[in-house]
């Protein structure tokens, strides 16, 4: 056929595997070829995947890469640039699944729904209302680390809904106009500011050198005791033997993650953190609806396309 060539290495979608075969001679990734896309890609499709420069080097005639979701955590993007390959992710698509599930990780931390459900359901409990006492979110003051398409979008939910007054770090965000402007908010330069006046700290940075541990004891400690932390962003931002024993030490109220450093998380890693009674642990789902899977890869796949065809 004369469409381009296409590998896609990772587990996606079948619609979304459909649409790129109608514009690509796709190779997948259980493909006994497709284990070895390196002697012959010029355009591959990823999801969570390491690229290093080893992979660069072993594949001379690579391209494009598209990456769906945001993080490029997991790719050498400098090494990339290095060597002239292209990489396109596709910010912005998923943000509103994410901001959704770090809305549900907030309720479930400030109501302890998860916990209660399995009490009642794994332990046989019989739970007298009068000895359940959440905290209400409403009109509280929310603290979002990272003013992207994600931070923008929690900021918008919890204003919008809930109407609580929002604190922003992002040292580097722009600001400009757009929808985002018109929710009142109040920007902070130095983090601790934030810590300090949050009922709610939620991340929503990239994991990179400069924020692995930014959330370690000291920054919980600044915290307030009745506060909840949320980390939907990527494991590893928060220190998780330092959010373990802030939690026993009672320096926060409660905390909710989508993201662990190890992946899928396993209980045999986080017996300790997860056996906290305010602790909600979800294994990396934030952008797992079938509407968002399918709407960032297409638009990994058409961004590839369109640097390959015009
Ligand atoms: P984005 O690039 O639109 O926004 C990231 C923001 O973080 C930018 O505004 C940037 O200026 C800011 N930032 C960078 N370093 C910072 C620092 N040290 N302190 C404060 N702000 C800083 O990305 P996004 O679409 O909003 O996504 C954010 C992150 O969420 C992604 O990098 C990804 O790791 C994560 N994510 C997780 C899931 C999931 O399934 N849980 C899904 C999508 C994205």
């Amino acid at each position: 056929s004369t469409k381009p060539k296409l590998y896609i290495l990772s587990d996606f979608h079948p619609d979304a595997v459909k649409y790129a075969q109608s514009l690509f001679d796709c190779i997948l990734f259980e493909d006994p070829k497709g284990a070895h896309w390196h002697s012959d890609a010029t355009a591959i499709l990823i999801k969570d995947y390491y690229i290093t420069e080893k992979d660069l080097i072993a594949a001379p005639q690579l391209k494009v890469i598209g990456k769906q979701g945001v993080g490029l955590d997991k790719v050498d993007v400098d090494a990339c640039k290095k060597h002239g390959v292209e990489v396109f992710n596709t910010p912005g698509v998923n943000a509103g699944a994410v901001a959704e599930m770090t809305m549900c990780l907030g309720f479930s931390v400030a109501r302890q729904v998860p916990q209660l459900c399995l009490r009642q359901r794994v332990e046989g409990e019989v739970i007298r209302k009068e000895t359940v006492n959440g905290l209400l979110l409403s009109g509280k003051t929310i603290g979002v680390i990272g003013m992207g398409n994600i931070g923008r979008a929690v900021a918008h939910m919890f204003y919008g809904g809930l109407g609580c007054p929002i604190v922003t770090y992002d040292p580097y965000h722009p600001g400009g106009s757009g929808p985002w402007e018109q929710i009142p908010h109040t920007r902070v330069d130095v983090l601790d500011q934030l810590l300090e006046r949050s009922d709610v700290v939620t991340i929503h940075v990239p994991l990179a050198p400069s924020t692995k541990g930014l959330i370690s004891y000291p920054q919980l400690q600044k915290m307030k005791r009745s506060a909840i932390l949320l980390n939907t962003a990527r494991g590893g931002i928060v220190d998780e033997y330092d959010l373990a024993r802030g939690l026993e030490e009672g320096l926060i109220w409660g905390a909710g993650f989508d993201c662990h450093v190890e992946e899928p998380p396993t209980k045999k890693t986080y017996e300790r953190l997860w056996s906290h009674p305010q602790f909600v642990g979800t294994p990396h789902i934030a952008a797992a609806t079938d509407e968002t899977q399918i709407a960032t890869i297409n638009a990994a796949t058409d961004k590839v396309y369109k640097f390959l065809v015009g």
